[in-house]
């Protein structure tokens, strides 16, 4: 079982260009989310049986963690429209970073809204 489970957390890592944006990691509380997360993999938190944030490494690869609110009692918030592929609405906008991230998830698919900030 620990040899399959370091061959998946092999697999996972590798930076395959095909690999789509999925939502693999589901947490109780915001801060069970995981320093690290394999590649295009999105952390759900799931408090209460209700989903709260959704956290990620930033696509624009300068390592920086993205996380954005689900609850629609708080503003800005945003929904998770499909777990694998990841779909997310509205459009995200990061200023948190190093510069300006604006780009879509949809369908597992990192679109760039203009160039990287
Ligand atoms: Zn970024």
């Amino acid at each position: 079982m620990a040899r399959v489970n370091r061959w998946r957390q092999w697999w996972q890592d590798q930076p395959w260009p095909w690999r789509r944006w999925n939502v693999a990691v589901r947490v109780e509380h915001g801060d069970e989310v995981p320093a690290r997360l394999p590649f295009r993999v999105a952390a759900l938190v799931v408090t209460a049986g209700k989903a709260r944030w959704v956290a990620f490494d930033c696509p624009c690869g300068r390592g920086h963690r993205v996380m954005l609110n689900l609850d629609p009692r708080r503003h800005p918030a945003w929904r998770v429209e499909n777990l694998s592929p990841l779909t997310i609405e509205p459009s995200i906008d990061d200023r948190t970073g190093p510069g300006y991230c604006h780009f879509f998830l949809h369908r597992g698919r990192v679109i760039w809204v203009r160039g990287r900030g």
